[in-house]
């Protein structure tokens, strides 16, 4: 299959607790949130091999943008070190692939 181009859909997540997370969809970013601050950001990674990938935003890693308006824009880059070691820019939702 294909990797993936875009994510088609946001879905913001409310709360810290992750013990019972189910993964989002395929296609879909889950964005956490503790009151008004993101701390994490989730999705399948787009390269389709089913792997979660979790981007934690404390302690200055990643940042994103534009969720609120339903549109992710996540800085830095995402590189895998293990499995597809898959490496992309997600901007306006769209994936960049490097
Ligand atoms: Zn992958």
């Amino acid at each position: 299959m294909a990797r993936r181009e875009a994510f088609d859909r946001v879905d913001v997540v409310e709360g810290r607790d992750v013990d019972h997370y189910e993964p989002p969809a395929e296609g879909t970013i889950n964005v956490f949130v503790d009151g008004d601050r993101p701390w994490l950001v989730t999705f399948l990674c787009p390269c389709r091999c089913t792997e979660l990938v979790m981007a934690p935003l404390v302690g200055n890693r990643w940042r994103v943008e534009g969720y609120e308006r339903g549109e992710v824009t996540l800085s830095p880059s995402v590189h895998r070190t293990v499995g597809c070691r898959s490496h992309f820019f997600v901007q306006g939702n769209r994936v960049e692939w490097c």
